[in-house]
């Protein structure tokens, strides 16, 4: 009898075994799980309130990479500051750069701003091109294909699954891609200034004309020379609208704003970054509506 209960739980565990993934960022864990639906156990490294190239490496993210049989990272060196870290302490190979079950979802998309000549004694965070590609919504369908893809080569009994999930989301998402581009075709060539390159792709998605950075350059702090300097560009070119983060200072957005009349708008860089964007959907009308109105 004993023998017999062992074996059905044996097979009832073969049966439900879940994935194990980790995502680095809360929008990539949202796309998993719209995929894999039960199939998936996700895990989130980090917080969406938080600088995305500087987490901390805490001993708590080494564990759960442990038990991982996937990660998947956004790439384009995003990551490069503290995932390298937490890959040599966990020690799994399945998951290791290279692994099956590794996934850099910069390969879906075209990075933008490529830079001619790098150099990472000048600051610069993104030598290889901008990494926050995940705010452009027509970007959204080719990663979650390639999650798809992925997931179908891991667990391949649960492709048709993992087909269907990514079809009903293609479809949801291509809809409210055309909904936002309509809703704001207004939107067009109107010129804003961010504090780092965090909505370019987003800006190209509604064709906004971006004027300047509140950082002289990316990862660098804002100095009161370049401060000055935007402000007159503002001036001249009528800018009213600052696309502020949620974890940079606000202060040098809120002085600037005293001085030209723009107004500051808190925009989510990763879903659930501010309030009421916990879906895909609603991170994508936020900014659209933040970027926009
Ligand atoms: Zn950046």
């Amino acid at each position: 009898m004993k023998k017999i209960l062992t074996i059905t739980t044996l097979l009832t565990t073969a049966i439900f075994a879940q994935l194990n993934v980790a995502t680095t960022y809360n929008y990539l864990g949202k796309v998993t799980k719209r995929i894999g639906g039960d199939l998936v156990k996700v895990d989130v490294l980090a917080s969406p309130e938080l600088d995305p190239h500087f987490i901390t490496p805490k001993p708590s993210l080494i564990g759960k990479l442990r038990r991982e049989d996937l990660l998947i990272i956004n790439g384009g060196q995003l990551e490069i500051g503290w995932v390298p870290p937490l890959l040599r302490s966990a020690n799994n190979s399945k998951i290791q750069n290279g692994g099956s079950g590794f996934l850099d979802v910069s390969r879906a998309v075209t990075l933008m701003d490529k830079p001619a000549n790098v150099s990472r004694s000048m600051g610069d965070v993104h030598p290889g091109g901008n990494p926050h590609f995940a705010t452009n919504i027509d970007n959204i369908v080719p990663i979650a294909e390639l999650i798809s893809m992925k997931l179908s080569q891991l667990d391949p009994s649960n492709q048709a699954t993992y087909n269907k999930n990514f079809e009903q989301f293609k479809g949801k998402m291509e809809e409210l891609s055309s909904k936002l581009k309509k809703e704001y075709a207004s939107c067009q060539g109107k010129k804003v200034v961010q504090y780092h390159e965090l909505f370019n792709y987003a800006m190209a998605f509604y064709g906004m004309d971006k004027v300047g950075n509140i950082e002289p350059l990316p990862g660098i702090s804002p100095s009161s020379k370049h401060t000055l300097e935007l402000i007159n560009t503002m001036k001249e070119q009528k800018v009213t609208t600052i696309l502020q983060d949620v974890y940079h200072e606000k202060k040098t957005a809120n002085f600037i704003a005293s001085k030209t009349g723009a107004t500051v708008k808190i925009v989510p860089h990763d879903v659930g970054a501010v309030e009421g964007t916990d879906t895909l959907e609603e991170f994508y009308t936020t900014i659209g509506k933040e970027l926009c109105q």
